[in-house]
């Protein structure tokens, strides 16, 4: 994959300090010690950069969303039993 767009991707995902090597991308988290297993970078367990994809389309968000600016309007919310 092309360095430039795999370190778009890792920023999107909340590795705010990507930066591109001479051998690939090493993706860097503000907030904590980012760990790559089997080639996918990941936050610590706890870290507020997590993202997760949205529950009405597949766009990135922060952990503690559960939809993205663009389906809030549609989505009806759960009486909030998961924190
Ligand atoms: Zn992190
Ligand atoms: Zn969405």
């Amino acid at each position: 994959m092309n360095k430039r767009i795999l370190k778009q991707r890792l920023i999107a995902q909340g590795f705010e300090s990507t930066y591109i090597t001479r051998n690939g991308v090493h993706p860097v988290c503000d907030n904590c010690q980012a760990i790559v297993i089997q080639g996918l970078a990941t936050h610590e367990t706890g870290c507020s950069n997590r993202k997760r994809e949205c529950e009405g389309c597949s766009n990135l968000i922060p952990i503690h969303f559960r939809v993205c600016d663009d389906c809030y309007g549609e989505w009806i919310f759960e009486s909030g039993r998961d924190k």
